[in-house]
């Protein structure tokens, strides 16, 4: 029997292991980040226009190029050189690579909601503080003792409690404001930062913060389903502030990259985590200030929307991108979607399949698995 045990025992975790990809999954946002940029880099006259880019010799500087592609890679390198050359992606309208909300109104709670539960729930309608009465699949997983108390996320904006419905789900959740409860000196010293630096929104933070709490659960706690949803992109968009749309755009390259090579440096991740990055929902870009907005015409169309004078919505707002690598993953580049596009209430079910789940065995509402990702 003795000589028998290696092979035994080889032969168990063979069966044992994860066959679809990997044991623990990442999941990152950008908020609303333009595919315009993410393909084409800067827009040159969103770029040089003084009231959207006061500091337009800076953003030229490090960002323009006379080719599309090399403008996008110098502004996002880490998704450019590392994720699109190493796994799939998706979103270049321009290039018949389609990806979309399926949500009836392009702006954040409806867009996060759908990403994470893989529903569309029609009551969803607000960016109201109102628990989500759907089950992201943190909150479904977190249901199986595999991943009791293995789920994670952290946000800028103050409205992730409620997405996240916190007072049912177990999901940590950091958004927003401080840790609560800091686990060791860092957290004590970054809770004392952001509450000594001025928040620059009255609901979301910098995101520099929101990373630094990221990576430090990450290292202590270790979970396997982390979310974390990158605000600033959108808050500047909203502020007409295109130079600092992009700076905090490729700031947020780089927090990816320190998440990435993080995971790399840990046992449990390196080699067993599957990345994958996507928006809640585009912005305008015809005509050219609405590249600020993003609204569909049902939304602009509420009392005091304050986007009237859009009569067509913020044409273009439903338009999103993702970007996916790891174990498992099929290494497609680019992905051609001939009918239709690629929409966003599939990715929690694609994230679950990743983990080996079914999602029909959690919730089978959900949009199914985008099966081209899949290796
Ligand atoms: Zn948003």
């Amino acid at each position: 029997m003795k000589q028998f045990l290696p092979l035994f025992f080889l032969l168990f975790s063979l069966l044992s292991a994860n066959i679809y990809g990997a044991d623990n999954v990442v999941l990152i946002t950008f908020d609303g980040l333009r595919w315009q940029e993410v393909f084409s880099g800067i827009d040159e006259n969103l770029a040089t226009l003084q009231d959207y880019s006061p500091q337009s010799d800076r953003l030229m500087q490090r960002f323009w190029n006379e080719s599309p592609n090399d403008r996008a890679e110098a502004l996002l390198p880490f998704i450019h050189q590392t994720v699109f050359t190493q796994g799939s992606y998706a979103g270049n309208r321009r290039d018949n690579s389609c990806a979309a909300v399926s949500n009836d109104w392009y702006f954040s709670y409806p867009g996060y909601s759908e990403i994470l539960t893989g529903v569309v729930n029609p009551s969803i309608d607000s960016n109201n503080k109102v628990p989500n009465t759907e089950a992201t699949f943190l909150e479904l997983l977190e249901r199986n003792s595999l991943y009791s108390e293995q789920t994670a996320a952290f946000a800028s904006w103050d409205v992730f409690p409620f997405i996240f419905n916190v007072e049912r789900s177990a999901v940590h959740v950091n958004a927003f404001s401080t840790e609560a409860n800091p686990a060791d000196n860092h957290e004590i010293f970054l809770n004392k930062l952001q509450n000594d630096i001025p928040t620059p929104w009255s609901t979301v933070r910098n995101d520099a913060f929101t990373h630094q709490y990221a990576l430090s659960y990450l290292r202590r706690e270790k979970p396997k389903v982390l979310f974390i949803s990158y605000g600033e992109t959108d808050d500047f968009a909203h502020d007409g502030k295109y130079d600092e749309y992009i700076f905090a755009a490729n700031r947020t390259d780089g927090f990816i990259k320190e998440i990435w090579s993080t995971l790399q440096s840990i046992d449990q991740y390196r080699d067993n985590t599957v990345l994958f990055i996507t928006v809640d929902h585009g912005r305008g870009e015809e005509p050219l200030q609405s590249w600020m907005h993003h609204s569909s015409l049902q939304a602009t169309t509420r009392a005091n929307s304050g986007l009237a004078q859009y009569t067509e919505g913020i044409v273009g707002s439903e338009a999103t991108w993702f970007a996916v690598m790891g174990p498992g993953v099929a290494r497609n580049g680019q992905i051609q979607t001939e009918e239709g596009c690629i929409t966003s209430n599939r990715i929690a079910a694609t994230l679950m399949e990743f983990l080996g789940e079914d999602y029909r065995d959690y919730n089978p509402a959900m949009g199914a698995p985008i099966q081209v990702l899949f290796d």
